[in-house]
């Protein structure tokens, strides 16, 4: 069976510098529809038009556009032990929707690898970074705020929804790069 890792979190907790070193060390392929999403706005398509003004406003996209994009990658990529979601899924709706997209291919979930901050510190660490990645949507406090409140209201409950399914595991994203990295390496390890 391939393994379907979820790497789970607010928006920077850090999930995209952590995805790179997990996916190199277990030869898992890593997929963050954010950075889809951004390649689309990059190479002006359609979709990314369409998805600019919502991922500007800090809203999400429609689950079935995001949707696509994962099912895409999983008919198309070869030569890996498994898929490391990040940013995906984001809504209790898009969790469902991978249930679905992993049974009709005999798969399932194999864990959510959760990174944990305070709310206080997504603010700062995403204003520090806006200045390295250019981010549109890293820019402003507004918009930051307002994905801070999506991610409460849209995704937190993916919590629950994965800890009924026993899935969900949590690791405290406080610390170093190294530090949480090596966190999530020992989870990894003891799964
Ligand atoms: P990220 O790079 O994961 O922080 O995603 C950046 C933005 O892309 C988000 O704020 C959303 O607007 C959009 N996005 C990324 N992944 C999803 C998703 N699974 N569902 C809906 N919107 C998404």
């Amino acid at each position: 069976m391939m393994k379907y890792y979820i790497l789970f979190g607010p928006p920077g907790a850090g999930k995209g510098t952590q995805a790179k070193a997990i996916a190199q060390k277990y030869n898992l392929k890593h997929i963050s529809t954010g950075e889809l999403l951004r390649g689309e706005i990059a190479r002006g398509t359609e979709l990314g038009l369409k998805a600019k003004q919502l991922i500007e406003k800090g809203s999400l996209v429609p689950d079935e556009v995001v949707e696509g994009m994962i099912e895409s990658a999983f008919n198309t990529t070869t030569g890996v032990e498994g898929f490391l979601l990040d940013g995906f899924p984001r809504t209790i709706a898009q969790a469902q929707a991978l249930d679905r997209i992993l049974s009709a291919r005999a798969e399932a979930v194999t864990s959510v690898l959760s990174i944990m901050i305070p709310d206080e510190m997504v603010i700062s660490r995403i204003s520090g970074r806006a200045a390295v990645e250019g981010r549109a949507d890293d820019a402003d406090e507004s918009i930051i705020r307002n994905r801070i409140a999506t991610y409460h209201s849209q995704t937190e409950p993916e919590i629950a929804y994965y800890r009924e399914a026993g899935k969900y595991r949590e690791v405290d994203g406080v610390g170093t790069i190294e530090e949480v990295r090596d966190r999530l390496f020992d989870l990894i390890d003891e799964l």
